[in-house]
């Protein structure tokens, strides 16, 4: 609580203090370069800085500080965070919020207040796709998000907040990345959430199970000069696989403090937030370069503070301490990225953001982001010159291009260093991986392996779903006679009885059946199969004009289309990823179910699951003949090649499929309470009323509101076979697709000729138009829901209406093409 009073200051920076106010340094943001030039001047934590003279927009500001009189840049100034007077009076009294005018504020006093300021740590998680980052952050923040075992489950930064030891994390998941180039929107976002964000420490998470391609990240970090802490992630697997990793000499050789944890079970985390308090409070002064060049004063007073850190136990000295290397690049590269940041130096003002020598890699390597960065700088033009000139030197030099040779300078320095410290037992695991790979990626026994996997998931849905669905049937049957013995008649007794218990009695029985599919989704997710299934559909997805990567997305549709479009966001290209957006709404998700299994219980018993199957293949071979139209006609632009992740298989833990089974299920039962209560409602009104003396239900409804909505849209519906309460059903379908269902449900309740409770009995139509409307609900209008996150994705209403337009039509022919088809037998 104290926090939330805290948190509302968080960002007060030394640049905004006013000519003659004080403040209380908290501390230095920004890369380690600009940090440690800064402490050098005296700008140590704790020390109180009075303002000179601030003129807004003028350069520089003077400050004092310690006796000294310094100036620095606005810009410099803004990385410094600071405590004001006025706000430390403010903490000083966070629960009456008055100030206390008379209470003279003492250094000593700011500086006390400071150091509780300074308790609040920003840190963000950067790893590659699928290293357990979102476990760890769940594992420390208590959250629940979603994790996968593909790459791009991540698409957005999620905060949480935790406290541990005094302190108060505020903890970032970043979307994962295999580099810090600027192809993709997640590498290009991860960056500029370093610079722009600037975080207190960053935790690189590695995946000690597949090092080489992890620690390539962080060689990249160590060039951007950011303080960091590694959780060695995946150290059961490390363990299992007989290999040996010895993590301390690794920490000192690239003088980052190491720590293994295990995101599963949470097993280090306790030890690795100790090392980032550690690493936080003393990275200012435990590095020996910096002692030599600090004033003894200011020395002192950092070991001072330093001193009230207290961890229970001293971490730090046996995880290694964070000490900036640079990643050697050879000599001919080094001489290259020396001269190139020769020029770049010439800018003051970007130092402290950036790290020169990160500048003068990245332009080196092409990076078009930095590039449009430096081309602004007054020099700009000088530096690129130099730049290419670099650049050819090192391609005659090395006969290779300058983005390859640095990529390999870095591959050269990772094998260096685990040569030094991993050891390669039998590699038993990946074995197993390389066995089972051979068998379900294979060429043709892929396809039949994985279509027997869906296979058993539906009908895994259908039969298993069956009894807990009898159960729920019972219950709901049990409070609609309860509420009907005892509430009084009238209105009230049937808006009750068929509105709310008939419309979302009828949603609520498909909760098991729901929750059955998406265990099996989790479960293919997080052993590792499903970039399996990605990998084997790339050539099939290739031919749609879509790549692998698309695959997952589609997959992800079954369950609800809003993540999965979100979800399209890790595809790199654009066309790819435009199309993928647009036929995910044929991918049937979870919401279409209730219908499908209402009409085929009544009229497809015997073969459920096959049909049921054939209404799911159906929608993805619409997609993928969408798909082809779209990339054909459509959608403008090239395909770019990209690189398919195959993680290694991975038992997934009881404990998280079904915390991912069970946080659908909270959802849907949300919407239960939700939309689709209100709905039901709604739509029972409109049948209830107005009312007239009629003999039969029946008869009331057709006279009701709903039955005039009916009949004006029956004559488009007819050549379908579909009554006017189907079409009822269609348009409150466009809301969300469970209230076909339920609506149907209200519907076709109470009529006095049939005594069914089950409403797939009271449906009187022909098991033809019960196929067509299936189809057409799978294919008609995405929900509202669904359009909102395309419109959002492409960044336009117009592919959001061309997906509402083109699936209506879409399903109107193939229903009208089933009802002909049907009729001719
Ligand atoms: P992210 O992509 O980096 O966010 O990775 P996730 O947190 O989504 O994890 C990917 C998969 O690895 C999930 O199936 C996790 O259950 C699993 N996982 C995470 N941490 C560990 C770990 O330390 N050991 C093992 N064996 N599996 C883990
Ligand atoms: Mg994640």
């Amino acid at each position: 609580m104290h926090y939330l009073c805290l948190s509302k200051f968080i960002n007060m920076r030394l640049s905004e203090l006013k000519t003659g106010e004080k403040g209380v340094i908290v501390k230095v943001l920004g890369h380690g370069g600009f940090r440690k030039r800064i402490v050098e001047m005296g700008f140590v934590k704790g020390k109180t800085v009075e303002v000179l003279l601030n003129a807004p927009l003028r350069d520089p500001v003077k400050y004092k500080i310690m006796g000294y009189e310094i100036s620095l840049r606005h810009q410099e100034a803004e990385m410094i965070e600071v405590i004001s007077e006025e706000e430390a009076k403010l903490m000083q009294n966070p629960y009456h919020g008055a100030l206390t005018e008379d209470e003279q504020l003492t250094d000593e006093k700011l500086a006390e207040l400071a150091k509780g300021k300074r308790r609040i740590i920003n840190v963000a998680l950067v790893g590659n796709p699928n290293c357990g980052k979102t476990s760890l952050f769940n594992m420390a923040s208590g959250a629940h998000e979603h994790v996968g075992n593909y790459s791009g489950v991540t698409v957005d930064a999620k905060a949480g907040f935790f406290s541990f030891q005094g302190y108060h994390f505020r903890i970032i998941d970043l979307p994962g990345t295999y580099s810090l180039s600027a192809y993709s929107p997640e590498e290009i976002y991860v960056r500029k959430h370093i610079i722009e964000e600037t975080p207190d420490l960053i935790i690189n998470v590695v995946d000690a199970s597949n090092l080489e391609r992890n620690l390539y990240l962080t060689t990249q970090l160590i060039d951007m000069n950011v303080k960091m802490v590694m959780a060695l992630n995946m150290y059961d697997e490390l363990e299992d696989s007989g290999n040996r990793l010895d993590h301390e000499k690794l920490s000192e050789l690239i003088g980052v403090p190491i720590v293994p944890t295990v995101g599963r079970t949470g097993q280090g985390i306790d030890k690795l937030f100790h090392v980032i308090i550690e690493s936080y409070e003393g990275s200012d002064f435990v590095n020996k370069d910096i002692r030599k060049q600090v004033r003894n004063e200011v020395m002192d007073d950092m070991e001072a503070w330093h001193k009230d850190v207290e961890p229970e136990e001293s971490y730090a000295s046996d995880h290694g301490i964070f000490r900036h290397i640079h990643v050697n690049h050879g000599p001919v590269l080094e001489k290259s990225i020396e001269a190139v940041k020769k020029e770049i130096v010439h800018n003051e003002a970007i130092r402290h953001k950036y790290s020169t020598r990160f500048l003068s890699i990245k332009l080196l390597e092409n990076d078009r982001d930095i590039e449009r960065f430096v081309t602004a700088l007054p020099n700009g033009a000088d530096i690129l010159a130099i730049r290419d000139r670099e650049a050819k030197v090192i391609m005659k030099a090395m006969n290779e291009d300058c983005e390859q040779a640095i990529t390999d300078a870095k591959y050269g320095f990772i094998s260096g260093a685990l040569k030094e410290t991993f050891t390669v037992s039998q590699l038993e695991r990946e074995q197993t991986t390389r066995v089972i790979d051979s068998i379900v990626t294979h060429r043709i026994w892929g396809y039949p392996i994985f279509f027997l996997f869906l296979y058993i998931m539906f009908e895994g849905t259908f039969v298993l779903g069956e009894y807990p669905m009898m159960g729920i049937e019972w219950l709901v049957e049990q409070i609609g006679n309860l509420v009907s013995h005892y509430m009084p008649e009238g209105p009230l007794k049937d808006l009750v009885i068929d509105g709310i218990i008939g419309g979302v009695g009828g949603v609520i029985v498909f909760l098991p059946n729901i929750l059955i599919l998406y265990f099996f989704i989790s479960f293919l997710e997080d052993s590792g199969y499903m970039a399996r299934a990605a990998f084997i559909m790339d050539k099939i997805m290739h031919r749609m004009g879509l790549h692998g990567k698309s695959f997952i997305p589609l997959i992800m549709g079954f369950g609800c289309n809003v993540p999965a479009i979100m979800a399209s966001r890790m595809i790199e290209d654009r066309k790819c990823r435009l199309i993928t957006m647009l036929v995910n709404p044929l991918m049937s998700c979870s919401a279409r179910l209730p219908i499908y299994l209402v009409l085929i219980g009544a009229f497809f018993p015997g073969t459920a699951s096959l049909v049921l199957l054939s209404i799911y293949a159906i929608g993805i071979l619409l997609a993928v003949l969408m798909a082809r139209l779209f990339s054909r006609f459509l959608v403008k632009g090239d395909d770019t090649p990209f690189v398919m992740e195959l993680p290694p298989y991975r038992v997934p833990t009881v404990k998280t499929i079904f915390r991912h089974t069970w946080e659908k299920g909270a959802q849907y039962l949300k919407k239960m309470g939700g939309i689709i209560m209100i709905a039901s409602i709604l739509i029972w009104f409109l049948g209830y009323y107005p009312r007239g003396s009629y003999e039969t239900m029946a008869e009331q409804q057709e006279h009701s509101y709903i039955g005039q909505i009916g009949k004006t849209i029956e004559p488009v519906i007819e050549p379908l076979g579909f009554d006017w309460k189907l079409g009822v059903g269609l348009l409150s379908g466009v809301g969300a697709k469970e209230l076909v269902v339920s609506t149907l449900g209200v519907l076709y309740t109470n009529e006095e000729d049939i005594e069914s409770v089950n409403l797939s009995d009271r449906i009187p139509v022909t098991p033809t138009v019960a196929l067509g409307y299936m189809l057409f609900v799978l294919i008609y209008f995405p929900c509202v829901a669904t359009l909102a996150a395309i419109r959002q994705e492409s960044g336009s209403w117009k592919w959001a209406l061309f997906a509402a337009f083109y699936t209506t039509a879409l399903a109107w022919v193939v229903a009208y093409a089933v009802n002909v088809v049907g009729n001719l037998f």
